[in-house]
């Protein structure tokens, strides 16, 4: 048991796509766990991934053979499967330890898709059914699965996610031939439609079951194909839109394989994988737009600076800003000010006019934001506005000083 817990912990690290939130199950009557409690799983190494919940595969044998993943068919590995009853009793084992507070649970693809995801539902079925489990589950969906073992996958999990893993389907079918963007929408889709359906059905009657309540997830593989950040925040953009996912995560690729199909990278882009999460950052909170951040002149977030500095810069004449006069959605496209900063602002105006020194108070970080605001009783803050002199003020050192922890080769098959 211990080995095959190792083996399936680690083979389930490179999936990012488990931060949980969004949910309100609360401990049923007679059992326990509760997704409602504090924090709800949040906890996050300093690399970004998230590590309070058992995060495991339930197999890491797989029938597929993506170029990109260290589980694929062709890779000569240790193999291991859970029974999901071994599953179940970890994650109460763990729980009644105060180890975890859920599950994050994918798998590899063995037997069939459908095989795959009745073995992961029923993971789910049990802990909720037989022992009543309050805790937050995430489950991952199989590509391709049978959209009446999604509708159940739907009932038992506080958040689905289907995995489109590379940008485009041209990089889909060259990295991952078994797999098509169908694969992944048919389920995303019916994902949509149990979530829509679940909210038009409890307005109607409270008793209505939950589907899915913290909503849908995916992942997007960064730098494994030549796909630019500007179709990537469109697909994002879309996504958002159109299926309304909670959360789109960037994954920086990490070269485990060795395949003529995949780049050589020195090391993963974490750098790139950043700026996306700052630019989705902006599109859910800031409203900004993806074409504002990317365009056919500029495909790819500018490396050095954060997207909305970068924008700000290619906008001058929105600059300066005076931040007695301009509207909350002006100010919010500030560099340097934030959402809570912002509706500060905006209210600190209605008793008297905000000067330069009580930014600090309101949040603002104005070694950033002094640049682009214009307060005519403060020394040092002009009318005229020159990016070029503002460009090196904020620009980051560049990505080869910062990359240590990915120095060691990665690579797994020789
Ligand atoms: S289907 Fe999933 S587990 Fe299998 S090789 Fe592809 S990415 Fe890896």
């Amino acid at each position: 048991m211990q080995d095959k817990l190792k083996i399936l912990s680690a083979a389930a690290k490179y999936d990012v796509s488990c931060s949980s939130s969004g949910s309100s199950r609360s401990t049923p009557k007679g059992g326990m766990g509760n997704g409602e409690a504090s924090g709800i799983c949040h906890s996050f190494t300093d690399d970004g991934r998230c590590v309070s919940l058992l995060k495991i595969l339930l197999s890491n044998v797989c029938l597929f053979d993506c170029a990109y993943c260290s589980n694929r068919r062709s890779n000569d590995i240790p193999r291991a499967t859970f029974r999901p009853s071994e599953v179940v009793n970890l994650v109460l084992e763990f729980y009644r330890r105060n180890l975890i507070e859920g599950l994050f649970l994918s798998s590899g693809i063995f037997g069939s898709v459908d095989t795959t995801m009745e073995a992961l539902v029923a993971v789910a079925r049990t802990l909720r059914t037989e022992h009543r489990f309050g805790g937050y589950i995430h489950l991952k969906t199989i590509p391709g699965a049978s959209p009446e073992l999604v509708a159940q996958a739907g009932l038992y999990a506080d958040r689905l996610s289907v995995n489109i893993e590379i940008p485009s389907e041209a990089g889909l079918k060259n990295l991952a031939p078994e797999k098509d963007y169908a694969s992944v929408f048919t389920p995303m889709n019916s994902i949509h439609q149990g979530i829509l359906e679940h909210k038009a059905e409890s307005k109607i009657s409270r008793f209505a079951p939950r589907f899915s309540p913290a909503g849908q997830s995916t992942q997007l593989i960064v730098g494994a194909s030549p796909e630019s950040d500007l179709q990537i925040l469109s697909l994002a953009s879309g996504l958002y839109g159109k299926q309304q996912l909670k959360r789109v995560y960037y994954s920086g690729y990490i070269p485990v394989n060795r395949d003529a199909r995949l780049p050589t990278l020195l090391r993963p882009p974490l750098r790139r994988e950043n700026r996306l999460y700052q630019a989705d950052w902006l599109m859910r909170f800031y409203k900004f737009q993806f074409d504002e951040l990317v365009d056919d002149l500029h495909p790819d977030l500018d490396p050095d600076l954060d997207p909305k500095a970068a924008w700000a810069l290619r906008h001058p004449e929105r600059f300066p800003v005076d931040v007695n006069r301009a509207d909350l959605e002006t100010i919010l496209r500030v560099p340097g000010v934030g959402v809570r900063s912002a509706k500060l602002i905006v209210e600190g105006r209605r008793h008297g006019a905000v000067r330069m020194e009580h930014l600090k108070r309101f949040g603002v970080v104005l070694k950033r934001a002094r640049p682009f605001l214009y307060d005519p009783f403060a020394i040092g803050t002009y009318r005229d506005f020159r990016p070029e002199r503002i460009r090196p003020l904020l620009a980051s050192p560049s990505e080869s000083t910062q990359l240590s922890l990915f120095h060691q080769p990665l690579l797994l098959t020789a």
